[in-house]
């Protein structure tokens, strides 16, 4: 059924920097058929939504989460997770004992944080992903939920997590919104050669992606240097790990002169700017990845790692790192760090050519931003486009729309109750902790 909405500002975001003032998008199917400048009244009728004094723009793409992690939220503060030591000091003794019932209040707390600042489709990596995909659907967010697969070279373990995978994977293939992916947690650290070449092998013939960590310090490299003497891009576009959509998460220390090596292949650079500041790992080289015609997106990580799920936060982050390890003022304008966490994260997640903007055949997946939630200098003085990157909150996100339909409308979230699952997340790790000292362990 058609829908109309119509705001005061609806930004296309086509590249030129398209801003429609009164501007009308029409919705059928859950795509967008028509946008363009409202002229004339406007119109009103029950298929209508006037948001009236506010911005409009596409949604933005979260590609890179961890959505049961809001479990352990905090617990990691001090320690950086993007190390083995870090990892073994505060998680792995929490993960030991999560069971698969404690997983989804976790993950309505996660999509509910997403949602309400300002994202509409994301990519999650993480244990238990059957149980992950229930809440994902009940929230309406569009989603890439890949099995986790630690294998560290045990042929059982290989097994068992592929079979589940495929299962898993399987069960998605009728939902067109969420879809189930493959996540091995990290090539050649603890998914060996093997099992890469059977994680590719399931991704082929079901038709997925790959998500996995990569380059969050000199592992991959140092390992591939060893074992074959070429670094690891080079090596895993050899096996052809980069021909189905991959996502490699971080990328903080991928060599430059191996970006090349990523430009028109399906893999995405998805990095993550605030977590290699609280872990003190070098950025990512955005600017370098841009100009080689690497797809750059952007991702959050999970809340032990980072703080939040801002993607706004996270877009000016990016924006200020980039300026500061480069010394260079405006090393990625405005306009880029909107698209990469846009244009950029449809990409990542696989979705249509035109997905990430507000265009005629992209999706109908939106947010709309109250105007005066929007702190902007005079018009002439600042772009929007820089006053969406580096003034607005995500919090300030009233109304969000997937695949033509609202998720959230003036700030509630429709299809989630997120008092009762937050009271549930604290009920779930009062269970972990007590886990915990019934083992023996300290629960610090
Ligand atoms: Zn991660």
């Amino acid at each position: 059924m058609t829908h109309w909405i119509v705001a005061d500002h609806v930004v296309a975001n086509d590249g030129p920097g398209t801003v429609y003032a009164p501007g009308v998008i029409e919705v059928d199917a859950g795509v967008i058929v028509s946008i363009g400048r409202l002229t004339g009244a406007r119109p009103a009728g029950a298929d209508v939504t006037d948001l009236g004094a506010a911005v409009v723009l596409p949604g933005l793409v979260n590609a890179h989460a961890h959505t049961p992690m809001s479990l352990m939220r905090g617990v990691a503060e001090g320690h950086s997770l993007l190390t083995m030591a870090g990892f073994l000091a505060v998680l792995r003794s929490r993960e030991a004992h999560l069971t698969p019932e404690l997983v989804p209040a976790s993950v309505a707390v996660s999509c509910g944080d997403m949602i309400r600042h300002g994202t509409t489709a994301f990519a999650d990596q993480y244990f238990y992903a059957d149980r992950i995909a229930p809440t994902v659907i009940a929230s309406g967010l569009r989603a890439r939920i890949a099995w986790g697969i630690v294998e560290l070279g045990d042929d059982a373990a290989r097994a068992r997590e592929l079979a589940a995978a495929t299962a898993f994977a399987e069960s998605m293939a009728d939902n067109d919104l969420v879809r189930g992916w493959v996540g091995p947690h990290a090539y050649f650290v603890d998914n060996q050669p093997e099992a890469m070449a059977a994680e590719l092998a399931l991704a082929r013939r079901l038709g997925a992606g790959l998500h996995v960590h990569f380059s969050t310090s000199s592992e991959e490299d140092d390992y591939c240097a060893e074992h074959y003497g070429a670094p690891a891009l080079e090596v895993l576009r050899a096996l052809g790990m980069l021909d189905v959509p991959t996502i490699l998460a971080h990328c903080n220390t991928v060599p430059v002169d191996q970006l090349p090596l990523l430009a028109g292949t399906r893999a995405a650079m998805t990095v993550v700017p605030s977590v290699a500041m609280m872990s003190g790992a070098p950025a990512a080289p955005v600017r370098e990845a841009l100009d080689a015609g690497v797809v750059v997106a952007l991702g959050t990580d999970n809340p032990c790692n980072n703080t939040g799920s801002d993607l706004f936060e996270e877009m000016r982050t990016l924006g200020k790192l980039a300026a500061f390890t480069s010394g260079t003022p405006d090393r990625v304008t405005a306009r880029e760090i909107l698209r990469i966490a846009t244009v950029g994260g449809h990409a990542a997640i696989d979705s249509g050519p035109l997905d990430g903007t507000l265009a005629p055949g992209a999706v109908a997946d939106l947010i709309a931003i109250p105007v005066r939630d929007i702190p902007r200098g005079p018009i002439g003085a600042q772009s929007l486009e820089s006053a969406l990157v580096y003034n607005t909150s995500g919090a300030s996100v009233s109304d969000s729309m997937v695949a033509g339909r609202w998720i959230m409308s003036r700030g509630t979230v429709i299809g989630l109750d997120l008092a009762a699952a937050a009271a549930r997340q604290q009920a779930d790790y009062d269970t972990l902790v007590e886990r915990m000292r019934t083992a023996g362990e300290e629960a610090s």
